[in-house]
């Protein structure tokens, strides 16, 4: 059965990617063993790995001196690796809370050092990135750039004068980004980079020397710039994956991707404004392009919805738990045939089919 996979994460992933995983899986490139055999200490798999690095350098222009991280651990550990290894100078931390996964990041960051807010959206009700110019001289300022689970994104990068570290995990690879504007790039691949297990850190180098003598192997992220992500066993299989979805990334054309991602969203926005039962709560100039919150302001016609929409196999539909409604994801590997088979499926139910 084909379904259209509309996941907040893990997430859709590009056909081809699967059905190339699936015919190097008992066999990878002839050495008659599969990546999920290969020891991390082969050639073969560092050069998959390299390879990796390689293509992402490529595709997000990042310059030399970032250093790129492969860890495990999801995003959130890295709500507790920045603040041990970045917050040690001053022992602050600056966040712009836009929703749910800033403050789960102040929250961890809070059992460490102090934390502050300097703006917020939440009298909005996170339907908004907040505008207001940025002061901090904190260790550094941490945002959130898209909001999973509200549906916004911030579109310029906020100027400060401490470094700048921001959760890119369902947004990385979606449009293009100024890796030199940020300090640290962060964001787990089980939403636009491939399967879980894999988080992706971009260090600037020189934020490295922060970290402090008494933090544990794993912690540190100068232990794993200094080992090339292989001082432990990395997640192999899920970096595989990523280099597939970057190979495929760049064979579509980068600019094809974020274009077609731009008109995916512009047409189920358009749908949603002009309708007269579905609706989208978010700023216009803040919404984002990868998770889509819709909702039809009634839970009982909003959960007949989602069972209309599973039985035309549009899946995965149903709002974050904490927001209710409606969300459709629409990460790099979401065709436009699943956009436009979800626009025909919410124009039926409008009509009163059921
Ligand atoms: C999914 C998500 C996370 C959490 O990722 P895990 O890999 O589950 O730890 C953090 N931040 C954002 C913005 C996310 O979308």
């Amino acid at each position: 059965m084909t379904v259209f996979n509309f996941s907040a994460g893990p997430a859709v992933l590009p056909v081809p990617v699967l059905l190339k995983a699936q015919s190097e899986l008992l066999n990878y490139q002839g050495s008659g063993q599969s990546v999920l055999e290969l020891s991390h200490r082969s050639g073969l798999f560092e050069h998959i790995i390299e390879e990796t690095e390689s293509l992402l350098r490529e595709l997000l222009q990042i310059p030399d001196h970032y250093r790129v991280l492969f860890l495990q651990g999801g995003a959130t550990l890295q709500f507790s690796m920045l603040p041990l290894n970045l917050a040690t100078v001053r022992q602050r931390v600056d966040f712009i809370d836009t929703g749910s996964w800033s403050q789960k990041a102040m929250q961890d960051a809070e059992a460490f050092i102090q934390t502050n807010i300097v703006a917020s959206s939440k009298a909005d009700r996170y339907r908004s990135i907040p505008t207001d110019t940025i002061r901090s001289d904190a260790d550094y300022l941490h945002i959130t750039w898209n909001n999973t689970l509200e549906g916004t994104t911030f579109t310029s990068v906020p100027t400060v004068d401490v470094p700048l570290v921001a959760d890119f995990s369902s947004s990385i690879l979606s449009e293009p980004i100024d890796v030199s504007q940020f300090d640290v790039i962060y964001a787990g691949a089980q939403k636009n980079l491939g399967s879980a297990g894999m988080t992706l850190v971009i260090i600037k180098e020189d934020l490295l020397q922060r970290t402090p003598d008494r933090l544990g192997s794993y912690l540190r992220y100068d232990t794993h710039a200094t080992h090339h992500s292989l001082y432990n066993t990395p997640p192999t299989y899920s970096i595989y994956l990523t280099k597939l979805v970057l190979e495929w990334i760049k064979e579509q054309g980068f600019d094809t991707i974020v274009e077609r991602n731009r008109k995916q969203a512009a047409s189920l926005y358009a749908y949603l404004d002009q309708s007269t039962l579905f609706s989208n709560p978010v700023a216009i100039q803040d919404r984002s392009r990868m998770n889509i919150p819709f909702t039809t302001s009634e839970t009982e016609l909003d959960e007949q919805f989602l069972q209309f929409a599973e039985r035309h196999q549009l899946v995965n539909l149903k709002g974050h738990r904490s927001v209710g409604g409606m969300r459709a994801s629409l990460y790099n590997a979401m065709p436009t045939a699943g956009v436009d088979a979800l626009i025909a499926v919410l124009e039926r139910f409008e009509q009163g089919e059921r």
